[in-house]
């Protein structure tokens, strides 16, 4: 039969976007509460700016990336995450010579070709913040802080932050050479990803999802016994702060990010229910990446969290993700003669902001009275010529089953007055205060 979605891909059915619908709101919540303000990107860019950034060696680039040449010979990709276009955007508009901090979020889709499996998929949505300009400790906490609200928020109770140090330019090179002396022993039993990552990217050899691998590294040397005075204290000021703010975390001194552009601070969050690695976002302090797409050196850091890994946990865990109580108001008309004055009173209803509907299918008053039910409507109006000859309406609400008469004017004074606590549960924009 037809066509079918690519794999890797999935489409978000009517039924499970109230799901995403909450994720964005409290996502917009926080960045409003934060003061965090929206970026739009592209979601293509030159691919040598993903290359620059996220990292020649990286499996995202030399694996997952949806690269191509466009019809004028470009060079482009679909962006495989979000930080390398806001860079981008920072210095192509001059944010770099604003006042800083620069704090902005982004939101939307992201493509790597991977291997699909639950919660991976090929185009996957992200959400991200950033914060650029200042290499203080209290703003890799404030992305952190935002990260563990967000998810405390969402209803994620046990969630644990793992946090490590990935040093900077100074002090890593040495931890690198040690790392490939080590691997070196053992290269004939590592997986051949890792043979690669040995020579050329050692920090990667301490996150291959490979069991074996992972076994053989247990025992490495570790990174903090190689940090320089200011990673150091950059480090230990980070989880100090995070103590002040009982933000709890777990030192994962094997912590290392799948990009290349992280320095000092990385982090994720890990969930226990979505498999082995269970990571619902992550991020960390990137004070070279600026520099290295061509701009001055304008330190950042930020964090991105995806949206599908987050619904499936939500799932697992059970959450009642807004179940789906009836609201709004179906107007039943029976009989030919009011259709005329039923579209009236319709469109007058949705004036009113109301979630209104109508019969479009000529259905009996039974055949309509099923569809309201079915439809989630929580009232239906009734205009037939009864009513019509008392000069009146019946307001049915369908949960309680109880039924009134009433005029046309007091029934939509009565829905406008319940609508509240009732209707109007969509998105609320982050620019208004809500709740
Ligand atoms: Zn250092
Ligand atoms: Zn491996």
């Amino acid at each position: 039969m037809g066509y079918k979605a690519p794999r890797g891909t999935r489409d978000i059915l009517p039924q499970e976007a109230s799901r995403w619908h909450i994720l964005e709101e409290k996502f917009k919540e926080l960045c409003y509460i934060y003061d965090f303000a929206e970026i739009r990107t592209p979601i293509f860019e030159e691919t040598e700016l993903f290359v620059r950034s996220v990292g020649e060696e990286s499996d995202v680039v030399k694996k997952e990336m949806y690269a191509f040449k466009d019809r004028g010979g470009r060079e482009l990709a679909l962006r495989p995450e979000g930080t390398a276009g806001v860079v981008r955007a920072y210095l192509e508009h001059g944010m770099h010579n604003i006042t800083q901090p620069v704090k902005i979020f982004y939101y939307g889709p992201m493509f790597r070709y991977d291997r699909p499996q639950a919660g991976r998929q090929r185009q996957f949505y992200q959400m991200g913040i950033e914060v650029f300009g200042t290499k203080e400790p209290s703003a890799d906490v404030e992305v952190i802080k935002f990260t563990a609200e967000f998810f405390f928020k969402l209803g994620f109770k046990n969630l644990k932050l793992h946090i490590n140090s990935v040093g900077c330019p100074q002090c890593r090179p040495s931890y690198q050479e040690d790392l490939k002396e080590f691997a070196r022993e053992k290269l004939s039993s590592l997986c051949p990803d890792c043979q690669k990552r040995a020579l050329l990217n050692p920090l990667r050899l301490l996150d291959c999802k490979t069991e074996s691998c992972r076994n053989l590294m247990n025992d490495s040397p570790q990174i903090d016994g190689y940090f320089c005075n200011s990673c150091r204290e950059h480090f230990s000021e980070v989880l100090k702060l995070l103590k002040v703010l009982n933000v709890s975390y777990y030192v994962d001194p094997r912590l290392v990010r799948g990009l290349d552009y992280y320095t000092n601070t990385a982090f994720e969050f890990i969930s226990e229910n979505i498999g082995a690695q269970g990571s619902l976002g992550g991020g960390g302090r990137y004070d070279n990446l600026v520099e290295s797409c061509g701009g001055p050196p304008v330190p950042g850091v930020g964090m991105a969290v995806g949206v599908e890994r987050i619904v499936l946990a939500m799932e697992k865990e059970e959450f009642s993700l807004g179940k789906n109580e009836p609201e709004g108001v179906f107007l039943a008309i029976d009989g030919h003669d009011f259709r005329e004055e039923g579209l009236i009173m319709l469109y007058s209803m949705r004036e009113k902001g109301l979630r209104a509907e109508i019969d479009y299918l000529n259905r009996s008053l039974k055949g309509q009275m099923k569809f309201a039910h079915r439809s989630g409507f929580r009232y239906v109006i009734i205009l037939g010529r009864e009513e019509k000859l008392k000069n009146e309406v019946k307001l049915r609400d369908m949960l309680k089953g109880e039924q009134l008469e009433l005029s046309y004017e007091e029934a939509l004074i009565f829905l406008i007055a319940e609508r509240g606590h009732t209707f109007f549960r969509g998105m609320s924009p982050c620019s208004e205060k809500n709740n």
